[in-house]
């Protein structure tokens, strides 16, 4: 249970004065539903409003706090003009000015010959001083109300600066005072404060702010050191938890490998083969397996994976492969399908809810012991679903996955076995706060035959030049993808960008283009491996926000390729719709599919030839590297186009120059670490599922190294969490949510 000291802090935040249903869900949308939430959002400037000279010797342009004596109001003459206010101090007069004000109000705001306090930019016009429409007017007597360095907040629309600061001004007169969890000695050699007046300190900077927000002074510091260090003791007590949880030998007979390395239609490569033997291995042992399987996008991870849940389906247990997407899990499904089909094996899907009498046969399936392998996403977790004996757990791309996740993974069996598959190719350092310490194994190697990608940059200028390639692309047959990232703050805007884009496309390829392609659609269709339901492609649009997206001649179901060739598929959509695009796509009826990154991890359609990537320069080396390796994956030559938008600056052309010249993922992780940080190349920044509120691990690398060892440390010595410091801890684990390994200390 939550100490009951923490319960301020997990109040709901309309708890708070000024908080009401209205205001709800913008707080809600910036920085979450909790007292905390909103402590944890940190100014990132200031507005210096200690400037206060006398108007005589004042500079223009800047902000100045004055204490004038009002002269005169000077209402408008005309409607369009401004009210004006005249004041005063022993050296000049300035001239406020306000558009569209109530004369009233105004007057009431400056009395004539009293001496009031204005903040704002302070300008020349005209050869007087003028200020316009002030952010604070006081009467002196309140002038320690104007702060002199006043914080600024990220916002949201609707919600102003002053109003946030009114709100977490509440919170911070209340805070408690918590016990002190931090080593002492490190207290000390860091100079850092206690908690609470390390939060007050970081939101009420006492001077300007530096680009990092001022991250590196001390209370900033301490602040990012205790969630690091909630977050590694977290992982510690889990991971402590999952080697003694007692694990299984399974040892397999190699019969069922065997078979399936025989049934093959390529030799497994080096790194394949070298990963499969350590994985063996592990699960041979009768500790408990944790291991990292990292392998570049189209390395073959999956076919290691499926080695693995055979030699657990030999050992007389079940296995269970997850993954982060519906899109993904239904890729790896038929995909193990296929694989599976020599062998005449069964494998199972679980996805979401509903599907009816299919799921509940999984499900009976799982639970008697006659099911022995199923793909799912988290609905892998849900309670409803029981294993007659899990041993074995792959997950894919687990950086989306967070701490508490992988807990009811393996939680839903006996000593589980874990897998670990991620195609970002992380650096050793950084494995740290996404894995912990794993074991690791790596596909250097790609499977044999394959080109690389042809990459280029280019500038969105030339976008139409691009369409025309695309054009031409798709009269041959190829069939692509087009990306655009996500850029505002509002979803709304970016889906009717995207939304616009594929209505572009739509309108610039279909026409002429069509009747070629109509003919070629409904061969590949047949020709195609039939993982997916073949589908119209007028079926394959999403319901259309704009009526456009349908264009071309009514869907005729004997001529299923003719219509629109595009296809857009985004986060907002159901699974469904989006499974009726990707379907569409992989049969080939959809020839360009314009994608949100949801498609960035895993897809595979082999036709896919060309990757047009939008704004380039938004997306990490990583992040890129991935979209780029949805091609390329059959032995026709592929491109990818990279669109940035002009002018580019230094950094950015380097990083986009590294791309056109590697294919090599790792390179490209490192390089990315060494130009952008950790933050981005985890990924972090898209998922969000690990992402930290104080900590930025470009910036305070050395404080999560000493987290790390802390952990450990803590650990070894109050294995409970016992001891007074242990209770503090507990506390901390608590106030960072990482509570999730608190029921864990009991076991250990
Ligand atoms: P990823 O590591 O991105 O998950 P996949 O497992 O999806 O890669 O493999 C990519 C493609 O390469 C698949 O079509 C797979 O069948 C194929 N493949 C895997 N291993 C080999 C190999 N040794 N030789 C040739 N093709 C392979
Ligand atoms: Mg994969």
């Amino acid at each position: 249970m939550r100490p009951s000291i923490l319960f301020p802090l997990f109040a709901p935040l309309t708890a708070l004065r000024g908080i009401g249903p209205r205001m709800a869900p913008l707080y809600k949308k910036l920085c979450g539903e909790h007292v905390v939430d909103l402590l944890w959002h940190l100014p990132t400037g200031v507005i210096d409003r200690s400037y206060s000279p006398k108007l005589k010797y004042a500079d223009r342009d800047r902000v100045a706090t004055l204490t004038l004596t009002i002269m005169e109001h000077a209402p408008p003459k005309k409607p369009k003009l401004p009210y004006r206010i005249v004041g005063v101090d022993d050296s000049d007069q300035v001239v406020i000015t306000y558009f569209n004000a109530k004369g009233d109000y105004l007057t009431k705001l400056y009395p004539v010959n009293k001496k009031v306090v204005v903040s704002g930019v302070l300008e020349r016009y005209h050869g007087n001083w003028s200020m316009s429409h002030p952010d604070y007017v006081l009467p002196v007597e309140r002038i320690n109300e104007i702060l002199r360095f006043e914080p600024v907040y990220p916002l949201t629309e609707g919600l102003s600066s002053k109003m946030l600061r009114k709100t977490v001004e509440q919170p911070l007169a209340k805070l408690p005072e918590l016990p002190e969890w931090d080593d002492p000695h490190l207290v000390k050699r860091e100079g850092w404060p206690a908690w609470k007046d390390a939060l007050l300190t970081a939101h009420n900077p006492s001077g300007a702010l530096d680009e990092t927000g001022n991250a590196r002074i001390p209370a900033r510091r301490r602040l990012a050191y205790d969630e690091l260090l909630a977050d590694q003791l977290a992982l510690a007590v889990i991971r402590r938890h999952h080697k003694e949880g007692g694990g299984r030998a399974l040892a397999g007979t190699g019969a069922l490998q065997k078979k399936l390395t025989a049934s093959l239609p390529f030799k497994l490569t080096a790194g394949q083969q070298q990963s499969i033997a350590e994985i063996s291995a592990d699960m041979a042992a009768p500790k408990r397996m944790l291991r990292l399987l990292q392998g570049d996008v189209g390395s073959g991870k999956t076919i290691v994976a499926l080695m693995a849940m055979l030699q657990a389906v030999e050992s007389g247990v079940q296995a269970a492969l997850m993954a982060p997407t519906e899109i993904l899990a239904k890729q790896h499904y038929a995909k193990l399908n296929e694989f599976l089909k020599p062998l005449g094996m069964d494998i199972g899907l679980l996805v979401g809810k509903g599907r009816g009498g299919d799921r509940q046969a999984t499900l009976d399936g799982l639970a008697d012991g006659s099911l022995k392998m199923v793909v799912g996403t988290h609905a892998l977790f849900q309670d409803d679903i029981k294993f007659k004996d899990l041993g074995l757990a792959v997950v894919d791309e687990q950086h989306r996955f967070g701490v508490s996740q992988r807990l009811q993974l393996s939680d839903k069996g006996r000593g589980v076995d874990i897998l670990v598959m991620t195609a970002t190719p992380i650096p050793r350092t950084l494995t740290l706060t996404a894995y912990g310490d794993m074991d690791v194994s790596r596909l250097p190697d790609k499977p044999a035959g394959r080109q690389p990608i042809d990459t280029r940059l280019i500038d969105m200028g030339r976008l139409d030049e691009v369409i025309e390639g695309v054009k031409r692309q798709i009269a041959k047959g190829a069939q692509v993808y087009w990306v655009c990232p996500l850029i505002e703050e509002s979803e709304t805007s970016d889906l009717a960008a995207v939304t616009e884009r594929a209505n572009l496309l739509a309108r610039r390829l279909g026409s002429s283009t069509l009747s070629r392609i109509a003919g070629e659609g409904a061969e590949q269709r047949e020709a195609g491996e039939g993982r997916f339901r073949a589908a119209k492609a007028n079926e394959c649009l999403p319901p259309s926000p704009s009526p456009t997206l349908r264009v071309g001649p009514p869907p005729s179901p004997a001529n299923a390729g003719e219509g629109n060739p595009v296809g857009l598929i985004h986060g907002r959509m159901n699974s469904e719709e989006r499974d009726r695009v990707m379907a569409g796509f992989a049969a080939g009826a959809i020839k360009v599919l314009v994608a949100t990154t949801v498609i960035e991890v895993g897809v595979d359609v082999p036709q896919a030839t060309l990757m047009v990537v939008e704004h380039a320069e938004r997306f990490g080396l990583a992040q890129l590297h991935q979209l780029r390796g949805r091609v390329g994956r059959s032995a026709e030559k592929s491109n990818c186009l990279l669109m940035y938008q002009a002018p580019l600056g230094e950094m950015a052309k380097a990083r986009l120059k590294m791309l056109r010249e590697t294919n090599d993922g790792f390179r490209l992780a490192e390089e990315d670490l060494r130009l952008r940080g950790p933050g981005e190349l985890l990924g972090f920044k898209q998922s969000g599922a690990q992402e930290f509120r104080l900590a930025d691990l470009n910036l305070h690398q050395d404080l999560l190294h000493i987290a790390h060892d802390d952990a450990k440390l803590i650990l070894s010595r109050d294995p409970k969490l016992d001891g007074e410091r242990g209770q503090a801890l507990r506390t901390l684990l608590y106030l960072f949510e990482r509570d999730a390994a608190v029921p864990l200390l009991r076991a250990g």
